[in-house]
Protein backbone atom coordinates (compact mmCIF):
# COMPACT_ATOMS: atom_id res chain seq x y z
CA UNK A 1 0.00 0.00 0.00
CA UNK A 2 0.79 3.56 -0.58
CA UNK A 3 -0.21 6.26 1.33
CA UNK A 4 -0.02 9.98 1.41
CA UNK A 5 -0.16 11.71 4.84
CA UNK A 6 1.15 14.94 6.63
CA UNK A 7 3.81 14.91 10.03
CA UNK A 8 4.44 17.06 11.89
CA UNK A 9 7.77 17.57 13.14
CA UNK A 10 10.38 19.13 15.29
CA UNK A 11 13.52 21.17 13.82
CA UNK A 12 16.22 18.68 13.90
CA UNK A 13 14.00 16.06 13.23
CA UNK A 14 12.99 16.90 9.81
CA UNK A 15 15.78 15.28 8.28
CA UNK A 16 15.97 12.12 10.18
CA UNK A 17 14.52 9.50 8.20
CA UNK A 18 13.82 7.20 11.11
CA UNK A 19 12.38 9.76 13.54
CA UNK A 20 10.27 10.84 10.45
CA UNK A 21 9.18 6.90 9.91
CA UNK A 22 8.41 6.82 13.59
CA UNK A 23 5.84 9.68 13.40
CA UNK A 24 4.50 8.60 10.20
CA UNK A 25 3.61 4.90 12.12
CA UNK A 26 2.18 6.42 14.76
CA UNK A 27 -0.16 8.94 12.87
CA UNK A 28 -1.63 5.73 10.98
CA UNK A 29 -1.33 3.73 13.86
CA UNK A 30 0.96 0.68 12.59
CA UNK A 31 4.32 -0.57 13.42
CA UNK A 32 6.95 1.06 12.04
CA UNK A 33 8.47 -2.01 10.55
CA UNK A 34 5.77 -2.44 8.16
CA UNK A 35 6.74 1.22 6.16
CA UNK A 36 9.91 0.32 3.35
CA UNK A 37 10.18 3.37 2.79
CA UNK A 38 9.32 7.79 3.19
CA UNK A 39 9.50 9.96 0.69
CA UNK A 40 9.09 13.36 1.22
CA UNK A 41 6.96 15.27 -1.16
CA UNK A 42 6.95 18.65 0.81
CA UNK A 43 8.32 20.30 3.55
CA UNK A 44 7.89 24.04 5.01
CA UNK A 45 8.48 25.81 8.22
CA UNK A 46 5.26 26.45 10.03
CA UNK A 47 5.89 29.78 12.37
CA UNK A 48 2.61 30.82 12.98
CA UNK A 49 2.35 29.80 16.52
CA UNK A 50 4.82 30.09 19.65
CA UNK A 51 6.53 26.90 18.87
CA UNK A 52 7.80 26.58 15.06
CA UNK A 53 7.36 23.24 13.26
CA UNK A 54 8.50 22.00 10.16
CA UNK A 55 5.01 20.38 8.55
CA UNK A 56 5.94 17.67 5.92
CA UNK A 57 3.91 15.95 3.50
CA UNK A 58 5.54 12.19 3.08
CA UNK A 59 4.43 9.47 0.93
CA UNK A 60 4.68 5.86 2.58
CA UNK A 61 5.57 2.83 1.39
CA UNK A 62 4.03 -0.03 3.53
CA UNK A 63 4.56 -3.99 3.00
CA UNK A 64 5.57 -2.49 -0.62
CA UNK A 65 8.28 -2.49 -2.60
CA UNK A 66 10.17 0.95 -1.98
CA UNK A 67 12.07 2.65 -5.67
CA UNK A 68 13.89 6.01 -4.86
CA UNK A 69 12.90 8.18 -7.94
CA UNK A 70 15.89 8.98 -9.26
CA UNK A 71 17.02 11.92 -11.84
CA UNK A 72 18.72 11.69 -15.07
CA UNK A 73 17.72 12.66 -18.26
CA UNK A 74 19.39 10.98 -21.65
CA UNK A 75 19.48 13.23 -24.27
CA UNK A 76 20.12 12.66 -27.78
CA UNK A 77 23.06 13.10 -30.33
CA UNK A 78 21.91 16.34 -32.35
CA UNK A 79 25.69 16.81 -33.47
CA UNK A 80 24.02 16.85 -37.27
CA UNK A 81 20.55 18.09 -36.57
CA UNK A 82 18.86 21.45 -37.69
CA UNK A 83 20.52 24.01 -35.78
CA UNK A 84 18.75 26.43 -33.37
CA UNK A 85 20.73 29.83 -32.42
CA UNK A 86 20.97 31.07 -28.92
CA UNK A 87 21.83 34.17 -27.79
CA UNK A 88 22.46 34.21 -24.28
CA UNK A 89 23.67 31.47 -22.02
CA UNK A 90 21.57 32.70 -18.76
CA UNK A 91 18.79 30.11 -17.56
CA UNK A 92 16.75 31.32 -20.38
CA UNK A 93 19.34 30.21 -23.47
CA UNK A 94 20.46 27.01 -21.14
CA UNK A 95 17.17 25.28 -20.68
CA UNK A 96 16.10 26.57 -24.60
CA UNK A 97 19.65 24.82 -25.67
CA UNK A 98 18.33 21.47 -23.45
CA UNK A 99 14.94 21.38 -24.86
CA UNK A 100 16.55 21.88 -28.48
CA UNK A 101 18.32 18.89 -27.62
CA UNK A 102 15.62 16.75 -26.64
CA UNK A 103 13.28 17.56 -29.12
CA UNK A 104 16.24 16.82 -31.44
CA UNK A 105 17.88 20.20 -32.71
CA UNK A 106 20.91 21.02 -32.35
CA UNK A 107 21.72 24.61 -30.07
CA UNK A 108 24.25 27.13 -30.81
CA UNK A 109 24.73 29.04 -27.81
CA UNK A 110 26.17 32.20 -28.75
CA UNK A 111 27.69 34.16 -24.97
CA UNK A 112 29.38 37.52 -24.87
CA UNK A 113 30.80 36.72 -21.65
CA UNK A 114 33.35 33.58 -20.21
CA UNK A 115 32.84 30.11 -18.92
CA UNK A 116 32.19 29.79 -15.83
CA UNK A 117 35.75 29.56 -14.03
CA UNK A 118 37.07 32.58 -15.85
CA UNK A 119 34.02 34.36 -14.93
CA UNK A 120 34.82 34.37 -10.89
CA UNK A 121 38.39 36.36 -11.84
CA UNK A 122 36.05 39.07 -13.26
CA UNK A 123 34.01 38.99 -10.16
CA UNK A 124 36.67 39.68 -7.58
CA UNK A 125 37.87 42.56 -9.57
CA UNK A 126 34.78 43.85 -8.98
CA UNK A 127 34.54 43.32 -5.60
CA UNK A 128 38.19 43.97 -4.44
CA UNK A 129 38.89 46.77 -6.96
CA UNK A 130 35.82 48.05 -7.92
CA UNK A 131 36.70 47.35 -11.62
CA UNK A 132 33.92 46.06 -13.79
CA UNK A 133 34.24 44.16 -17.10
CA UNK A 134 31.52 45.06 -19.25
CA UNK A 135 31.43 41.31 -21.09
CA UNK A 136 32.09 39.21 -17.86
CA UNK A 137 30.21 40.43 -14.67
CA UNK A 138 27.46 39.22 -12.24
CA UNK A 139 25.04 39.78 -15.02
CA UNK A 140 27.07 38.62 -17.95
CA UNK A 141 28.91 35.07 -18.65
CA UNK A 142 28.57 31.73 -18.59
CA UNK A 143 24.98 30.60 -16.79
CA UNK A 144 24.04 34.66 -17.56
CA UNK A 145 22.92 36.52 -14.19
CA UNK A 146 21.55 33.20 -12.87
CA UNK A 147 25.05 31.98 -12.01
CA UNK A 148 25.83 34.17 -9.50
CA UNK A 149 22.69 34.54 -8.06
CA UNK A 150 21.13 33.92 -5.45
CA UNK A 151 19.53 30.37 -6.75
CA UNK A 152 16.10 30.59 -4.78
CA UNK A 153 14.14 28.29 -6.82
CA UNK A 154 10.79 29.45 -6.18
CA UNK A 155 8.11 31.08 -8.51
CA UNK A 156 4.64 32.42 -9.63
CA UNK A 157 4.68 31.23 -12.89
CA UNK A 158 3.53 28.04 -12.40
CA UNK A 159 1.00 28.28 -15.36
CA UNK A 160 3.79 28.89 -18.03
CA UNK A 161 5.00 25.55 -17.37
CA UNK A 162 6.70 22.76 -15.88
CA UNK A 163 8.61 23.94 -12.52
CA UNK A 164 8.85 20.65 -11.37
CA UNK A 165 10.54 19.43 -14.67
CA UNK A 166 13.09 22.13 -14.23
CA UNK A 167 13.77 21.58 -11.34
CA UNK A 168 14.65 18.05 -11.73
CA UNK A 169 16.70 18.98 -14.65
CA UNK A 170 18.85 21.11 -11.87
CA UNK A 171 19.01 17.86 -9.65
CA UNK A 172 20.07 15.78 -12.17
CA UNK A 173 22.82 17.88 -12.64
CA UNK A 174 23.94 18.19 -9.10
CA UNK A 175 21.48 20.20 -6.85
CA UNK A 176 20.04 18.84 -3.68
CA UNK A 177 17.18 16.79 -3.91
CA UNK A 178 15.69 18.78 -1.23
CA UNK A 179 14.92 21.60 -3.74
CA UNK A 180 12.11 19.27 -5.19
CA UNK A 181 10.13 18.88 -1.22
CA UNK A 182 11.33 22.47 0.53
CA UNK A 183 7.83 24.88 0.19
CA UNK A 184 11.13 27.93 -0.43
CA UNK A 185 13.72 25.86 -2.89
CA UNK A 186 17.31 27.36 -2.60
CA UNK A 187 20.44 26.35 -4.26
CA UNK A 188 23.26 29.13 -3.19
CA UNK A 189 25.76 30.43 -4.48
CA UNK A 190 28.44 28.49 -4.06
CA UNK A 191 26.79 26.02 -5.90
CA UNK A 192 25.17 27.15 -8.80
CA UNK A 193 28.85 27.29 -11.06
CA UNK A 194 29.01 23.58 -10.94
CA UNK A 195 25.51 23.09 -11.48
CA UNK A 196 25.86 25.23 -14.28
CA UNK A 197 29.28 23.67 -15.75
CA UNK A 198 27.13 20.05 -15.80
CA UNK A 199 24.45 21.38 -18.05
CA UNK A 200 27.31 22.65 -20.52
CA UNK A 201 28.64 19.11 -20.66
CA UNK A 202 25.55 17.69 -21.33
CA UNK A 203 24.85 20.28 -24.09
CA UNK A 204 28.72 19.73 -25.73
CA UNK A 205 28.35 15.93 -25.06
CA UNK A 206 25.11 15.89 -27.37
CA UNK A 207 27.01 17.81 -29.91
CA UNK A 208 25.45 21.49 -28.98
CA UNK A 209 27.74 24.03 -29.61
CA UNK A 210 28.74 27.25 -26.98
CA UNK A 211 30.56 29.84 -28.02
CA UNK A 212 32.21 32.11 -24.83
CA UNK A 213 33.20 35.53 -25.78
CA UNK A 214 31.49 35.52 -28.39
CA UNK A 215 29.18 38.82 -29.16
CA UNK A 216 26.30 39.50 -31.07
CA UNK A 217 25.99 42.36 -32.72
CA UNK A 218 23.65 42.20 -35.59
CA UNK A 219 21.03 39.91 -36.91
CA UNK A 220 20.86 38.30 -40.13
CA UNK A 221 17.17 39.39 -41.57
CA UNK A 222 16.29 38.57 -44.72
CA UNK A 223 12.41 39.87 -46.03
CA UNK A 224 11.48 39.30 -42.57
CA UNK A 225 12.71 36.20 -41.78
CA UNK A 226 15.75 35.58 -39.78
CA UNK A 227 18.88 34.00 -40.93
CA UNK A 228 21.41 34.14 -38.76
CA UNK A 229 23.41 36.19 -36.58
CA UNK A 230 26.51 38.95 -37.13
CA UNK A 231 29.07 38.27 -33.75
CA UNK A 232 31.70 41.52 -32.97
CA UNK A 233 34.04 39.60 -34.72
CA UNK A 234 32.58 39.82 -37.93
CA UNK A 235 32.01 35.83 -37.93
CA UNK A 236 28.37 35.29 -39.48
CA UNK A 237 26.52 32.12 -38.12
CA UNK A 238 23.35 30.56 -40.01
CA UNK A 239 19.95 29.07 -38.79
CA UNK A 240 16.52 30.69 -39.62
CA UNK A 241 15.50 30.03 -35.66
CA UNK A 242 17.11 32.57 -33.38
CA UNK A 243 16.20 32.42 -30.14
CA UNK A 244 16.99 36.23 -27.99
CA UNK A 245 17.85 35.76 -24.43
CA UNK A 246 20.09 38.02 -23.62
CA UNK A 247 18.91 39.03 -19.91
CA UNK A 248 17.49 42.83 -18.78
CA UNK A 249 21.39 43.87 -18.71
CA UNK A 250 22.22 43.93 -22.45
CA UNK A 251 21.29 47.37 -23.31
CA UNK A 252 23.56 47.40 -26.50
CA UNK A 253 21.05 44.34 -27.70
CA UNK A 254 18.16 47.01 -27.52
CA UNK A 255 19.85 49.37 -29.05
CA UNK A 256 20.55 47.16 -31.58
CA UNK A 257 17.08 46.32 -32.32
CA UNK A 258 15.97 49.42 -32.59
CA UNK A 259 19.42 50.38 -34.93
CA UNK A 260 17.74 47.29 -37.36
CA UNK A 261 14.18 48.85 -37.25
CA UNK A 262 13.04 45.70 -35.12
CA UNK A 263 10.16 46.71 -32.65
CA UNK A 264 10.80 46.95 -28.92
CA UNK A 265 8.45 48.40 -26.69
CA UNK A 266 9.43 50.81 -23.18
CA UNK A 267 8.18 48.79 -20.00
CA UNK A 268 6.99 49.65 -16.58
CA UNK A 269 9.65 48.34 -13.81
CA UNK A 270 10.39 49.10 -10.12
CA UNK A 271 13.32 50.41 -8.23
CA UNK A 272 14.28 50.92 -4.73
CA UNK A 273 17.53 49.92 -2.45
CA UNK A 274 18.63 47.04 -0.72
CA UNK A 275 18.50 46.61 2.51
CA UNK A 276 20.21 45.01 4.96
CA UNK A 277 19.75 44.00 8.77
CA UNK A 278 21.48 41.80 10.69
CA UNK A 279 19.94 38.45 10.20
CA UNK A 280 19.23 37.86 14.06
CA UNK A 281 16.66 41.04 14.09
CA UNK A 282 14.76 38.99 11.64
CA UNK A 283 14.87 35.55 13.27
CA UNK A 284 13.97 37.25 16.44
CA UNK A 285 10.71 38.54 14.62
CA UNK A 286 9.89 35.76 12.16
CA UNK A 287 10.62 32.77 14.83
CA UNK A 288 9.91 34.38 18.41
CA UNK A 289 12.78 34.21 20.35
CA UNK A 290 15.74 35.73 21.02
CA UNK A 291 18.23 33.32 19.36
CA UNK A 292 17.37 31.44 16.50
CA UNK A 293 16.88 27.13 17.20
CA UNK A 294 20.17 25.97 15.12
CA UNK A 295 17.86 23.15 13.56
CA UNK A 296 15.90 26.19 11.76
CA UNK A 297 17.66 27.83 8.74
CA UNK A 298 17.86 31.74 8.86
CA UNK A 299 14.79 33.64 8.26
CA UNK A 300 12.80 35.65 5.68
CA UNK A 301 10.46 38.11 5.12
CA UNK A 302 7.79 39.41 2.27
CA UNK A 303 6.58 42.85 2.59
CA UNK A 304 4.12 45.20 0.82
CA UNK A 305 2.60 48.06 1.27
CA UNK A 306 0.51 50.57 -1.11
CA UNK A 307 1.55 53.92 -0.64
CA UNK A 308 0.06 56.73 -2.24
CA UNK A 309 -1.07 54.79 -5.20
CA UNK A 310 1.98 52.57 -5.90
CA UNK A 311 3.07 48.77 -4.72
CA UNK A 312 6.53 48.72 -2.24
CA UNK A 313 7.38 45.64 -1.89
CA UNK A 314 10.47 43.82 -0.51
CA UNK A 315 12.32 41.73 -3.53
CA UNK A 316 14.83 39.04 -3.60
CA UNK A 317 14.90 38.41 0.03
CA UNK A 318 18.37 36.98 0.92
CA UNK A 319 18.43 35.09 4.81
CA UNK A 320 22.17 34.58 5.59
CA UNK A 321 23.57 37.01 2.40
CA UNK A 322 25.77 39.57 0.78
CA UNK A 323 24.82 42.76 -0.91
CA UNK A 324 26.24 42.02 -4.51
CA UNK A 325 27.54 44.69 -6.98
CA UNK A 326 25.93 44.31 -9.99
CA UNK A 327 26.70 47.21 -12.66
CA UNK A 328 27.70 45.93 -16.09
CA UNK A 329 28.85 49.53 -17.09
CA UNK A 330 32.36 51.21 -14.72
CA UNK A 331 30.53 54.46 -14.27
CA UNK A 332 27.13 52.74 -12.48
CA UNK A 333 25.82 51.27 -8.93
CA UNK A 334 23.56 48.54 -9.26
CA UNK A 335 23.26 46.52 -6.42
CA UNK A 336 21.44 42.66 -6.06
CA UNK A 337 21.60 40.03 -3.37
CA UNK A 338 23.00 36.26 -3.17
CA UNK A 339 23.31 33.83 -0.11
CA UNK A 340 25.52 30.95 -0.04
CA UNK A 341 24.08 27.33 0.67
CA UNK A 342 23.98 27.32 4.22
CA UNK A 343 22.80 30.84 4.02
CA UNK A 344 25.49 31.82 6.76
CA UNK A 345 26.21 34.89 6.84
CA UNK A 346 25.53 37.45 9.44
CA UNK A 347 23.07 39.73 7.86
CA UNK A 348 19.30 39.69 5.92
CA UNK A 349 19.11 41.83 2.46
CA UNK A 350 16.01 42.53 0.42
CA UNK A 351 15.49 44.57 -2.46
CA UNK A 352 12.97 47.06 -1.21
CA UNK A 353 11.33 49.02 -4.38
CA UNK A 354 8.92 51.16 -6.05
CA UNK A 355 6.86 50.38 -9.11
CA UNK A 356 7.12 52.57 -11.81
CA UNK A 357 4.80 53.07 -13.99
CA UNK A 358 5.41 54.60 -17.37
CA UNK A 359 3.50 57.85 -16.90
CA UNK A 360 5.49 58.34 -13.69
CA UNK A 361 8.86 59.23 -16.34
CA UNK A 362 8.96 62.25 -18.01
CA UNK A 363 9.21 61.50 -21.66
CA UNK A 364 7.66 60.71 -24.56
CA UNK A 365 5.45 57.13 -24.36
CA UNK A 366 6.76 56.05 -26.90
CA UNK A 367 9.89 56.31 -26.90
CA UNK A 368 11.15 52.32 -26.65
CA UNK A 369 14.31 53.85 -24.04
CA UNK A 370 12.12 56.17 -21.96
CA UNK A 371 12.27 53.70 -18.86
CA UNK A 372 16.12 52.39 -19.99
CA UNK A 373 17.32 56.12 -19.97
CA UNK A 374 15.84 56.70 -16.42
CA UNK A 375 17.21 53.52 -15.03
CA UNK A 376 20.46 54.44 -16.31
CA UNK A 377 20.34 58.05 -15.11
CA UNK A 378 19.87 56.92 -11.35
CA UNK A 379 22.30 54.62 -11.40
CA UNK A 380 24.99 56.69 -12.64
CA UNK A 381 23.83 59.35 -10.06
CA UNK A 382 24.09 56.79 -7.64
CA UNK A 383 27.74 56.07 -8.83
CA UNK A 384 28.70 59.98 -8.55
CA UNK A 385 27.35 59.83 -5.08
CA UNK A 386 29.16 56.84 -3.99
CA UNK A 387 32.67 58.53 -4.72
CA UNK A 388 33.58 55.74 -7.62
CA UNK A 389 35.58 52.56 -7.39
CA UNK A 390 31.82 51.51 -6.79
CA UNK A 391 31.32 52.57 -3.59
CA UNK A 392 27.64 52.40 -2.99
CA UNK A 393 25.61 55.32 -1.46
CA UNK A 394 23.89 54.36 1.96
CA UNK A 395 22.24 55.31 4.73
CA UNK A 396 20.76 54.52 8.20
CA UNK A 397 17.30 53.12 7.96
CA UNK A 398 16.10 55.29 10.57
CA UNK A 399 17.72 58.34 9.07
CA UNK A 400 16.27 57.82 5.64
CA UNK A 401 13.17 57.84 6.95
CA UNK A 402 13.91 61.33 9.18
CA UNK A 403 15.87 62.99 6.03
CA UNK A 404 18.75 63.20 8.00
CA UNK A 405 22.60 62.06 6.82
CA UNK A 406 24.02 59.18 8.74
CA UNK A 407 26.47 60.24 11.05
CA UNK A 408 28.27 56.28 10.81
CA UNK A 409 26.49 53.55 8.69
CA UNK A 410 26.57 50.03 10.35
CA UNK A 411 28.86 47.07 9.36
CA UNK A 412 27.46 45.53 6.15
CA UNK A 413 28.41 42.98 3.44
CA UNK A 414 28.81 45.33 0.55
CA UNK A 415 31.81 44.45 -0.72
CA UNK A 416 33.44 47.46 -2.60
CA UNK A 417 32.33 49.92 0.58
CA UNK A 418 29.85 51.88 1.34
CA UNK A 419 29.27 55.94 1.67
CA UNK A 420 27.13 57.95 4.12
CA UNK A 421 24.81 59.85 1.37
CA UNK A 422 21.42 61.40 1.55
CA UNK A 423 19.87 59.02 -0.95
CA UNK A 424 17.25 61.62 -2.23
CA UNK A 425 20.05 63.11 -3.47
CA UNK A 426 20.31 59.57 -5.48
CA UNK A 427 16.33 58.91 -5.77
CA UNK A 428 13.54 61.09 -7.46
CA UNK A 429 11.71 62.52 -4.95
CA UNK A 430 8.57 60.28 -5.68
CA UNK A 431 10.61 56.99 -4.91
CA UNK A 432 12.24 58.72 -1.90
CA UNK A 433 8.61 59.62 -0.07
CA UNK A 434 7.26 56.11 -1.50
CA UNK A 435 10.39 54.58 0.42
CA UNK A 436 9.72 56.68 3.88
CA UNK A 437 6.22 56.11 4.44
CA UNK A 438 6.78 52.09 3.85
CA UNK A 439 9.31 51.25 6.11
CA UNK A 440 7.53 52.75 9.26
CA UNK A 441 4.78 50.76 7.51
CA UNK A 442 6.54 47.50 7.49
CA UNK A 443 8.00 47.80 10.96
CA UNK A 444 4.28 47.65 12.33
CA UNK A 445 3.99 44.59 10.26
CA UNK A 446 7.35 43.04 11.36
CA UNK A 447 8.80 43.71 14.69
CA UNK A 448 12.49 44.98 14.61
CA UNK A 449 12.16 45.57 11.19
CA UNK A 450 12.65 49.67 11.61
CA UNK A 451 15.64 49.74 13.07
CA UNK A 452 18.63 52.37 12.43
CA UNK A 453 20.49 49.17 12.75
CA UNK A 454 19.37 48.41 9.19
CA UNK A 455 21.43 50.33 6.29
CA UNK A 456 19.81 51.18 2.55
CA UNK A 457 22.00 50.62 0.00
CA UNK A 458 21.29 52.18 -3.45
CA UNK A 459 19.97 51.22 -6.28
CA UNK A 460 18.32 48.39 -6.38
CA UNK A 461 17.69 49.14 -10.48
CA UNK A 462 17.93 45.70 -12.29
CA UNK A 463 14.31 44.23 -10.78
CA UNK A 464 12.95 43.26 -14.17
CA UNK A 465 13.84 44.81 -18.04
CA UNK A 466 12.80 48.39 -18.60
CA UNK A 467 12.25 47.24 -22.41
CA UNK A 468 9.81 44.64 -24.04
CA UNK A 469 10.53 42.63 -27.19
CA UNK A 470 7.21 41.89 -28.80
CA UNK A 471 6.52 38.94 -29.36
CA UNK A 472 3.08 36.73 -30.93
CA UNK A 473 1.04 34.97 -27.80
CA UNK A 474 0.58 32.14 -29.87
CA UNK A 475 3.95 31.53 -31.95
CA UNK A 476 6.40 33.39 -29.83
CA UNK A 477 7.89 34.74 -32.76
CA UNK A 478 8.57 38.29 -32.93
CA UNK A 479 5.59 40.28 -34.99
CA UNK A 480 7.75 41.54 -37.58
CA UNK A 481 10.75 38.95 -38.22
CA UNK A 482 10.03 35.00 -38.34
CA UNK A 483 12.25 32.91 -36.79
CA UNK A 484 13.24 35.41 -33.78
CA UNK A 485 11.94 34.45 -30.48
CA UNK A 486 11.89 37.08 -27.89
CA UNK A 487 13.44 35.06 -24.69
CA UNK A 488 13.54 35.59 -20.87
CA UNK A 489 14.09 38.13 -18.57
CA UNK A 490 15.45 40.80 -21.30
CA UNK A 491 12.43 40.50 -23.55
CA UNK A 492 10.35 40.72 -20.43
CA UNK A 493 8.64 37.12 -20.17
CA UNK A 494 10.19 36.06 -16.99
CA UNK A 495 11.31 37.73 -13.30
CA UNK A 496 13.55 34.88 -12.19
CA UNK A 497 15.77 31.71 -12.85
CA UNK A 498 12.76 29.16 -13.03
CA UNK A 499 10.42 31.78 -15.09
CA UNK A 500 13.67 32.19 -17.66
CA UNK A 501 14.01 28.37 -18.03
CA UNK A 502 10.70 27.94 -18.70
CA UNK A 503 10.66 30.76 -20.84
CA UNK A 504 13.52 28.88 -23.02
CA UNK A 505 12.03 25.79 -23.12
CA UNK A 506 8.77 27.44 -24.36
CA UNK A 507 10.50 29.45 -27.43
CA UNK A 508 12.43 25.81 -27.98
CA UNK A 509 9.28 24.31 -28.73
CA UNK A 510 8.20 27.01 -30.60
CA UNK A 511 11.55 26.73 -33.22
CA UNK A 512 10.20 22.83 -33.44
CA UNK A 513 7.00 24.08 -34.61
CA UNK A 514 8.92 26.36 -36.81
CA UNK A 515 10.47 23.14 -38.38
CA UNK A 516 7.11 21.22 -38.75
C1 LIG B 1 22.92 38.78 -7.69
C2 LIG B 1 21.65 38.23 -8.28
C3 LIG B 1 20.82 37.43 -7.50
C4 LIG B 1 19.67 36.86 -8.04
N1 LIG B 1 18.94 35.99 -7.29
C5 LIG B 1 17.91 35.33 -7.84
C6 LIG B 1 17.22 34.32 -7.11
O1 LIG B 1 17.55 34.01 -5.99
N2 LIG B 1 16.18 33.68 -7.73
C7 LIG B 1 15.79 34.00 -9.00
O2 LIG B 1 14.84 33.39 -9.51
N3 LIG B 1 16.43 34.96 -9.71
C8 LIG B 1 17.48 35.61 -9.16
N4 LIG B 1 18.15 36.56 -9.89
C9 LIG B 1 17.63 36.90 -11.22
C10 LIG B 1 17.97 35.82 -12.25
O3 LIG B 1 19.34 35.58 -12.24
C11 LIG B 1 17.49 36.27 -13.61
O4 LIG B 1 16.10 36.47 -13.54
C12 LIG B 1 17.77 35.23 -14.69
O5 LIG B 1 19.13 34.93 -14.75
C13 LIG B 1 17.28 35.72 -16.06
O6 LIG B 1 17.60 34.75 -16.99
P1 LIG B 1 17.79 35.06 -18.55
O7 LIG B 1 18.35 33.82 -19.13
O8 LIG B 1 16.53 35.62 -19.09
O9 LIG B 1 18.88 36.22 -18.64
P2 LIG B 1 20.34 36.34 -18.05
O10 LIG B 1 20.55 35.41 -16.94
O11 LIG B 1 20.55 37.79 -17.80
O12 LIG B 1 21.28 35.86 -19.23
C14 LIG B 1 21.49 36.60 -20.39
C15 LIG B 1 22.80 36.17 -21.02
O13 LIG B 1 22.91 36.77 -22.32
C16 LIG B 1 24.24 37.15 -22.54
N5 LIG B 1 24.27 38.21 -23.55
C17 LIG B 1 23.81 39.47 -23.44
N6 LIG B 1 24.00 40.15 -24.60
C18 LIG B 1 24.60 39.30 -25.45
C19 LIG B 1 25.05 39.43 -26.80
N7 LIG B 1 24.92 40.58 -27.48
N8 LIG B 1 25.66 38.36 -27.37
C20 LIG B 1 25.82 37.19 -26.69
N9 LIG B 1 25.40 37.03 -25.41
C21 LIG B 1 24.78 38.07 -24.80
C22 LIG B 1 24.70 37.64 -21.17
O14 LIG B 1 26.11 37.63 -21.08
C23 LIG B 1 24.03 36.65 -20.25
O15 LIG B 1 24.86 35.56 -19.97
C24 LIG B 1 19.31 37.14 -9.38
C25 LIG B 1 20.12 37.99 -10.16
C26 LIG B 1 21.29 38.52 -9.63
C27 LIG B 1 22.16 39.39 -10.49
Amino acid sequence: MIKEIEIVCQPGQHEDEAILTKLAASALNINPLKITGIQVLKRSIDARGRRVVYRMQVKLFVEEAYHPESYTVNYPDVKNAKPVIIIGAGPAGMFAALQCIEQGNKPIIIERGKAVKDRRRDLANINKQGLVNPESNYCFGEGGAGTYSDGKLYTRSTKRGDVNGVLKTFVAHGASADILVDARPHIGTNKLPQIIEAIRETILNAGGEIHFDSKVTSLLVDFGQVKGVQLASGEKLHANAVILATGHSARDVFEMLHRQNILIEAKPFALGVRIEHPQEIIDRAQYHCDLRDPDLPPSYYNLVEQVDNRGVFSFCMCPGGIIAPCATEANEIVVNGWSPSKRNNPYANSGTVVQINLEDVAGDTKDPFKMLHFQTQIEQLAFKAGGGSLVAPAQRMVDFVNGKLSVDLPKNSYLPGTKSVELKEVLPHWINERLRKALPAFGRKMKGYYTNEAILVGVESRTSSPIKIPRDKETLQHPQVKGLFPCGEGAGYAGGIISAAIDGINCAVGCQNLDS
